[in-house]
Parts: C-alpha cells; structure tokens; sequence
C-alpha cells in the first residue's frame, strides 16, 4: 500500500485467541470533514466513529453486508451516523458540524461533551431480509470507549479499541486511524494477562499515527510478544453510492400533498444527500412529472 492511501488490516495472533484489526483513515476523514465543513469536535467525533465501523464492518462474513454506527446523544453535536461497507466504502455525517467547544484539561477535543449522553445503535443490514440491531447506552461518548462496551455488553466479546483523529492548525485531518482487538472465548489466562500488560504501555492512538506508525506496526506494538500474522490488507475510501435516481424515489416518498405544495411554491428545489453533502436540483416540471407518476389515491 502507498503511504497516502488509508487501508485496513486484519489479523490473527496467539492460536487464533486474538483477531485484530487496525486502519489509517487520515484522507477519507479528511474528504469527510471537507463535505462536511465539519468543525475539530466534530471532525474528531466522525472521523473515530468512520475508522471504528470500517473495522466493524471488516468483522461481517457476507459480501454485501452493511454496518451502521448510530450515537443519538443530547450533547451539541446532536447525532453521528456513519456507514460502512465490508468492500472498505465509509460514508457519515453529524447533526450540527459546526460545534465547539474548549479543549478537555489534556489539550485533547472533548468529543465525550460533544456527543453526550444517550444510545449507541448499531445496525448490521446482512441481506435485504436480514438486519440486526443491537443498542447500548452511550458509555463517555468518546466512541473507542463506547464500541468497547458494545461489543462486552451487547456481543460478550472482550474487546480493546483505540481510536484517533489528530486535527491540524488549519482544521484540516493531520492523522486518523485505529485498531480493534478481540479475545475468542478459549483466549488463555496468559494470553489475557499479555494483552492487558502490553495495553499499560500502548499510549494513545493520535501518538502512534504521528511517529509514523502504519496499521501494522500499530498492531506490532500492540500485540507485543504475540506471533502476529496478517491475513487481509484492504485499502479504505470515503465513498458515498447516492445517486439522482435514489433522491428522486425520497421525493416521491413525500407524497402527492407534499409534492403539490413545492410546485405551489413555483421555484427550483434542491436536496443535499446527508451523508456527502452532493447537491441535487429539480425544476418545478421535474417535480410535477415525479408527482404525475404518484398514482391516485
Ligand atoms: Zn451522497
């Protein structure tokens, strides 16, 4: 992988007790922020839940799976959603982008405050007939923290989850990424204990990525004294599948009331996609042939 795109790997350590993930995200945060205009707090907060469902979604077994990451919470930032496909497609976006707030006492963004108190849902969409919802209460709302207690309290699998997004003074994404470690039920009493010690030692996530540190060497370090072996590397992008077609069956979802008060009203119409913020202009004519293919009711 080149050292400018953001990729995923995953790996197994220790007789398989230990599956791990970890990933860079640095340019598809940055995309995010920049559709977006997202402020730092906000940046941060999407950026953790973007890298956190990329590795979440690496943990669905069928191809087109899809996995959604919801905070609904009462802090400013008003609600995070991020998507993430098991091809290494993220898309996301939070309620209010431009929330700021002062800086916690460890010069760190407060995304805990931003985020608040509430639910985390997560939804994995298996097939068109399959979904699977899980919900927990937001634990800090610092989103490592909360995929931590998902997992334990919602999957009873004992988890270890760093997240990172360094901002730079100009706003724009310095560094993004993270990693994700599990112990299988038969993980050992030493296995254990190994992983606990090494994580005493492992610092934050920001300090990692900033000394240069690739998904793999974040998994090296973490993973300490385990023999480590990588078993996929997957490059990740920011990618939205909105399209002209999708917004015009969200239109017709308004009904023929709806539709009849925006002719009404006689000018131009235009829907942003939420989650990449794409633009889509209809002409009052457009929009009455939408309503003329609306049947009578
Ligand atoms: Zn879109």
């Amino acid at each position: 992988m080149s050292e400018t795109q953001d990729y995923m790997v995953r790996a197994i350590a220790a007789n398989q007790e230990i599956r791990a993930f970890a990933v860079t995200s640095k340019n598809l945060v940055e995309e995010a922020r920049r559709a977006h205009g997202t402020a730092p707090v906000c940046t941060a907060a999407l950026g953790r839940t973007m890298s956190g469902a990329l590795m979440m979604s690496g943990m669905l077994k069928d191809k087109d799976s899809v996995l959604t990451l919801q905070f609904s919470g009462d802090g400013p930032i008003g609600g995070i959603t991020v998507t993430a496909d098991n091809n290494g497609n993220v898309k996301g976006f939070v309620q209010n982008p431009l929330v700021v707030l002062p800086l916690k006492e460890d010069g760190h963004l407060d995304v805990g405050q931003a985020v608040g108190k509430g639910t985390l849902t997560v939804i994995r969409d298996m097939d068109k007939d399959h979904t699977y919802n899980g919900q927990v209460a937001i634990h800090s709302g610092e989103i490592a923290d909360d995929l931590t207690h998902y997992f334990a309290e919602s999957e009873q699998v004992p988890s270890v989850v760093g997240l990172g997004v360094l901002v730079d003074t100009d706003y724009s994404v310095k560094h993004a990424g993270g990693f994700i470690i599990q112990l299988m039920p038969f993980a050992t009493e030493e296995t254990i204990s190994r992983l606990e010690n090494n994580m005493k030692d492992v610092g934050y996530v920001t300090e990692m990525l900033d000394a240069g540190f690739s998904p793999e060497d974040m998994l090296t370090r973490v993973l300490d004294g385990f023999d480590v072996e990588i078993t996929q590397t997957l490059p990740v992008q920011f990618h939205c599948n909105c399209s002209r077609d999708r917004v015009e069956r969200a239109l017709k979802l308004l009904g023929k009331a709806e539709l009849d008060s925006i002719i009404e009203e006689g000018h131009e119409t235009e829907l942003a996609c939420h989650f990449c913020g794409k633009k889509y202009q209809f002409s009052v004519d457009e929009i009455r042939g939408l309503r003329a293919e609306l049947k009578n009711s």
